[in-house]
């Protein structure tokens, strides 16, 4: 049969229901209601959206989705559609059965019959939550944007500016409409024009620049420190079509850095300047104290009641110890202006040990130090008398650091061709977050050193001496028991 040969009531079935089907099938929600406001149709898409059934919405009163506080808006839709108006994009909020409110858009088309008389409406609905929520979401971040403290701009892969918050007109001082759509050069210095290449090639490839400090210019010609992160704009498919800018002006930054720099410059000359005056002091110190002991000496010879020779012996120690400082602080400065020399030559240092110990013992008779090593002779490669200073020191610290008839034990042992030696005392001990700074120069542990004299000065020689001979030094040590200093000396060449 012929396609006009069909009869006109059979293609309109076959239309009727093919529409049927597509309301039957479609994701919007497709509801038909009479004059009167009573739901005539209700198709699955608005059982989705509501929660009522087809049965239990056909032959209610549409109110049954209106909030209350929207009933009036009925009466405006119905009274346009049976003037035979269409009302498009309606924006408004329904509710659920399970009382969720729903904002949707709804178009209205008035439903006529076969006389042309207006007899019903038909609505479709669609949900816009989600347009609701992204253009809330967007309104917010514009209001962050806008009252941000931080330059915000952004603009096309083309350099063309396409969004100025306020702090960018606080910061370059154009207003929106001077910057916007102008070339983001507007605001870079000339000389700096090949950044925007660099900053541009790396957007397009979708990397982020991230503080990149540089200047830019303000209206007015003045040049400001900024700090730049640049990242890349994409569209919903990820293409790249911009950056997004964020500037800080970093020139307080910048201020609070110089005037760092400069109290760093101005401390390390008041530094070098203290140095070069404990070089002078200690050197002028020296040459009066030289000529004390020389005549201390000449004393001692010709006094001979007991009690006067007494008074000799202690005026002797006195200077003595004093001289020990002032040596002390010639070599820090010393070290300081890199001349302290090493005399490097072959001795025995089981030598110089047993006479460092016998020095101490007839100093310091109320301890007991003893001596171990696994030979009698041991030849090493140094400097003896700075090797025997770093003994001596290790030594007067241990009597100093604890208490009187205290055990001290000196021990030397062969490891691997070179030479370890430890001094081990059972005095005060070491704290061992204080441990790593007692190597530093003017270091004293402040509960120990409380109540002994000293300048803080002897572990750091120790160590200067110690480390130019190639060799290590550390110490063990626990709070309360005792520590030992020890020292290697690396094996001969
Ligand atoms: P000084 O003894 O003149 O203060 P040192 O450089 O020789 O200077 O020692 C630094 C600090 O290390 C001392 O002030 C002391 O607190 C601590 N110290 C050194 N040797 C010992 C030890 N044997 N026992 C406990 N503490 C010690």
């Amino acid at each position: 049969m012929e396609k006009d040969e069909i009869p006109l009531l059979t293609l309109l079935e076959g239309k009727q229901a093919m529409l049927a089907a597509i309301i039957e099938s479609t994701d919007d929600t497709i509801i038909s209601k009479d004059l009167e406001g009573i739901i005539t149709s209700w198709n699955p898409a608005a059982q989705r959206m509501f929660g009522y059934s087809e049965i239990e919405a056909v032959g209610e009163h549409i109110s049954l989705i209106i909030p209350e506080d929207r009933l009036d808006e009925e009466i405006f839709i119905i009274r346009e559609v049976v003037r035979g108006n269409r009302i498009n994009h309606f924006e408004t909020i329904r509710r659920a059965k399970n009382g969720r409110l729903i904002p949707i858009s709804l178009t209205i088309s008035p439903i006529s019959n076969r006389n042309g008389e207006i007899i019903g409406a038909s609505k479709i609905a669609r949900d816009i939550t989600e347009r609701r929520e992204a253009a809330a979401k967007q309104g917010m971040l514009a209001a962050i944007v806008d009252t941000s403290d931080d330059t915000i701009l952004s603009k096309t892969l083309d350099g063309i500016i396409t969004s100025w918050n306020k702090a960018a007109v606080k910061m370059f001082g154009y207003t929106e409409d001077e910057a916007i759509g102008q070339h983001i050069s507007l605001i870079i210095p000339t000389e700096r024009l090949d950044e925007e290449t660099f900053i541009i090639s790396q957007v397009k490839q979708g990397n982020k620049v991230d503080h990149f400090q540089t200047l830019r210019r303000a209206k007015d010609g003045k040049l400001i420190p900024i700090s730049l992160s640049v990242s890349p704009v994409t569209d919903s498919n990820g293409q790249v079509i911009g950056a997004s800018k964020i500037a800080r002006d970093i020139s307080g930054e910048q201020a609070a850095q110089q005037e760092m720099a400069q109290l760093y410059e101005q401390l390390k000359v008041l530094n070098a300047k203290k140095d070069e005056f404990i070089g002078l002091a200690s050197h002028e110190l020296k040459t009066p104290l030289t000529s004390m002991k020389g005549y201390l000496q000449i004393l001692a010879q010709r006094v001979t009641d007991e009690k006067n020779k007494l008074f000799v012996q202690k005026t002797q120690q006195q200077v003595d110890k004093l001289n020990a400082l002032v040596d002390d602080l010639l070599d820090v400065s010393k070290i300081e202006a890199g001349k302290l020399k090493l005399n490097i030559n072959e001795f025995d240092i089981c030598r110089v040990i047993a006479d460092a110990v016998d020095l101490i013992s007839h100093a310091n008779n109320n301890y007991s130090i003893s001596f171990q090593a696994p030979v009698t002779k041991c030849m090493a490669s140094g400097d003896a008398h700075r090797i025997e200073q770093v003994i001596v020191n290790f030594l007067t610290n241990a009597i100093r650091y604890s208490t009187d008839n205290q055990n001290i034990n000196v021990f030397l042992t062969i490891e691997g061709g070179g030479i370890k030696v430890g001094v081990k005392d059972n005095g005060i001990g070491i704290a061992a977050e204080k441990l790593g700074d007692i190597f530093s120069r003017y270091y004293r542990v402040e509960e120990g050193a409380a109540n002994v004299s000293g300048l803080g000065l002897g572990l750091y020689l120790c160590h200067e001496i110690i480390t130019r001979h190639g060799g290590q030094i550390w110490a063990d040590s626990e709070l309360g028991k005792g520590s030992t200093f020890w020292f290697t000396l690396p094996s001969r060449p």
